[in-house]
C-alpha cells in the first residue's frame, strides 16, 4: 500500500464518512428528511467499510466475504420478515449483536498483540496502558450490552413474561460488588506487572462478569419501563463500539459509536421524562422493578362502562369540529392506519379539524406511531407531541383513542397507588367526548386499569381498529 494511501486517501475517506454520519443523524431528527437520512448513513457506512479494507490493503478476504455473505443473508431474511410490531425486539438484538462485536473484537486484539507472538513482557506494556484500558472498558460495555439485550428481547417477545419482575435479593450490593470486581480486575490488569496469561484471565473475568451484570442488571425492570432499557442499551453499544474504536485506532469507529452513545443517552433521557423516570435511577440500573409489574387488569373490576357502535359514533362525528386521533399500540397491531387516514379525510372535507397526539412512547418503540402514520401518508404537521397537545384537549369536540391503553390512563395523574402514576399521559380525559376503540376491556402493556373507561364522557366501541374505522368510514360517508 502506498504512503499516499495510508497517509491521505484513507483519513480523507474516514473524514467524510464520520461527516455523513452526523449529517445523517441530524436529519434522522425529523419525518421529512428521515428516509434520505438512512441512505445518507448507509453511504458513510460504506466508505467507513471500503476505507477499512483500503487500510487493510492485501489480506486473506475469504473470513471477511464470508461473513458479509452471512450476514447480508440473515439481515435481509430478518428485514422482509419482521412485522412491524416487532421491531423492539429486533432493535434489541441489533444492541445485543453491537454489545458482542465489541468484547470479541478486544478480545481478539489482546489475543492477537499480547498472547499470540510469545514475546516475553507485561500484558499491559505489550498492548499500552491506554489500549489495555479500552480493551477492559469495551469488554465490560459490550457484554452488559450484550446479555441486557438479550434478556430485553426475551422481556419483549414475551418468552420472560413481560410485565413480571424478577427481583434478586440484595440485587443492588449484588450489582456494586459485581461492578467493582470488573473495574478492580480490570485495573489490576491495565496497572500490574501480569504476565499475558494471567492478563487473559483477568479480561476472562472481566468478560464473564460484565455477561452477568447485564442480566442481573436488566432481569429486574418490569414492563412499563423497557422503553428506556431499549434506549439505554442502544447507548452502551454505541459507547462499547467507541472503546473498541480506541482498541483497534479506528476514528471512524470512535466517531460514528460517540454518536451512538449520545444520542442513545439523549434518547434515554427523553424516555425517561415520558416514563417518569430519573436518568440517575436508570443509569445505576435496577430500576423500576417494584412498580412495574401491575398484574392484568380483569374486565371485571370495571363498573359502568358504556359503549356504543360505529353508526351512533358517526353521529357524534357528525357535528363535532375538531377530532383528536390518539394512536397506541393497538393501532399497529390491527394495521389500521390506512383506514384512520381514511377517516381523518372524510371528516376534515366536512371542515372538521383533524390533528393526531403523539405520545413519546406509544407503541412498542420510540417513533412507533410517526412511522406508522406517515406509512399511511398522514401529513407530518398533523402530527401532535404531547406537550403540544395537551393544552389543547378541553377544546377538543372528540377524541378517538385507536388501541391506546396505558398513554391515556388518567391513573398516571391521580391515582398514587398506581405502577405508572406520574408517568405524563395524553390528557384525552378533558375531550367532550371520549371514543376508545378496542377489542375488549383487557389491560396495555403496563398490565393496569385504565379509569378512562369508567368517565362520563367515554364510550367504549369494542372491536379489531382496522374492522371498526372501516365501519366508521362506511357510516361518515352515509351522512348527509
Ligand atoms: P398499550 O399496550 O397500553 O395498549 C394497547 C391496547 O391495544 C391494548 O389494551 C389492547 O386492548 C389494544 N389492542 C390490541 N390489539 C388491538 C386491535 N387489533 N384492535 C384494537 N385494539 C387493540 O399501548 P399504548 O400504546 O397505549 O402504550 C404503550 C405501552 O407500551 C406503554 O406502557 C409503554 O411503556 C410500553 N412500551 C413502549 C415502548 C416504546 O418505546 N414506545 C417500548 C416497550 C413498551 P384489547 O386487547 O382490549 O384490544
Amino acid at each position: 500500500m502506498t504512503d499516499f494511501v495510508r497517509s491521505t486517501l484513507v483519513p480523507l475517506i474516514y473524514l467524510v464518512s464520520s461527516v455523513l454520519f452526523i449529517f445523517g443523524i441530524k436529519r434522522l431528527g425529523r419525518v421529512r428528511t428521515a428516509r434520505s437520512a438512512n441512505n445518507l448513513a448507509a453511504f458513510a457506512m460504506f466508505l467507513a467499510v471500503a476505507g477499512t479494507l483500503l487500510e487493510l490493503g492485501f489480506i486473506d478476504y475469504r473470513w471477511i466475504l464470508s461473513g458479509m455473505v452471512l450476514g447480508s443473508v440473515v439481515g435481509g431474511f430478518i428485514a422482509v420478515r419482521v412485522p412491524m410490531t416487532s421491531m423492539p425486539e429486533m432493535v434489541a438484538l441489533f444492541n445485543g449483536s453491537g454489545g458482542a462485536a465489541s468484547t470479541l473484537v478486544a478480545l481478539s486484539v489482546y489475543w492477537l498483540k499480547v498472547v499470540e507472538p510469545g514475546i516475553d513482557g507485561t500484558a499491559a506494556a505489550l498492548l499500552g496502558t491506554a489500549e489495555a484500558v479500552t480493551v477492559v472498558l469495551s469488554v465490560l460495555v459490550g457484554g452488559i450490552t450484550l446479555t441486557g439485550s438479550l434478556v430485553a428481547y426475551g422481556k419483549l417477545n414475551g418468552s420472560l413474561k413481560k410485565g413480571e419482575s424478577i427481583l434478586l435479593p440484595g440485587r443492588h450490593v449484588m450489582n456494586f460488588v459485581m461492578l467493582a470486581a470488573a473495574l478492580v480486575v480490570g485495573g489490576l490488569y491495565c496497572f500490574s506487572s501480569a504476565t499475558p496469561d494471567a492478563g487473559l484471565v483477568m479480561l476472562l473475568i472481566v468478560t464473564g462478569l460484565s455477561l452477568a451484570l447485564g442480566v442481573t442488571l436488566t432481569i429486574p425492570i418490569g414492563g412499563a419501563d423497557m422503553p428506556v432499557v431499549v434506549s439505554l442499551l442502544n447507548s452502551y453499544s454505541g459507547i462499547a463500539a467507541a472503546m473498541t474504536g480506541f482498541v483497534i485506532g479506528n476514528q471512524v469507529l470512535i466517531i460514528s459509536g460517540a454518536l451512538v452513545g449520545a444520542s442513545g443517552i439523549i434518547l434515554t433521557q427523553i424516555m425517561c421524562v415520558a416514563m417518569n423516570r430519573s436518568l440517575l435511577n436508570v443509569l445505576v440500573g435496577g430500576f423500576g422493578g417494584e412498580q412495574a409489574s401491575g398484574g392484568d387488569a380483569q374486565s371485571s373490576e370495571y363498573v359502568n362502562v358504556r359503549s356504543t357502535g360505529p353508526e351512533e359514533a358517526a353521529m357524534t362525528l357528525e357535528s363535532a369540529s375538531s377530532v383528536v386521533f390518539v394512536p397506541g399500540y393497538g393501532l399497529a397491531v390491527a394495521q389500521a392506519q390506512h383506514a384512520t387516514r381514511e377517516l381523518a379525510d372524510l371528516l376534515q372535507k366536512r371542515g372538521c379539524k383533524v390533528t393526531y397526539a403523539i405520545h413519546p412512547v406509544a407503541g412498542r418503540m420510540p417513533g412507533h406511531m410517526n412511522i406508522l402514520l406517515a406509512e399511511a401518508d398522514v401529513p407530518y404537521e398533523q402530527l401532535l407531541e404531547m406537550d403540544v397537545i395537551n393544552p389543547d384537549m378541553k377544546n377538543t369536540d372528540v377524541a378517538i383513542v385507536l388501541g391506546a391503553n396505558d398513554v391515556v390512563n388518567p391513573a398516571a395523574l391521580n391515582n398514587k397507588s398506581s405502577p405508572i402514576y406520574g408517568m405524563p399521559i395524553l390528557n384525552v380525559h378533558e375531550a367532550k367526548t371520549v371514543f376508545v376503540v378496542k377489542r375488549s376491556l383487557g389491560a396495555g402493556y403496563a398490565g393496569v386499569k385504565n379509569e378512562l373507561f369508567e368517565n362520563a364522557n367515554t364510550m367504549m366501541i369494542f372491536g379489531d381498529a382496522k374492522k371498526v374505522l372501516q365501519q366508521l368510514v362506511q357510516e361518515v360517508k352515509e351522512l348527509k
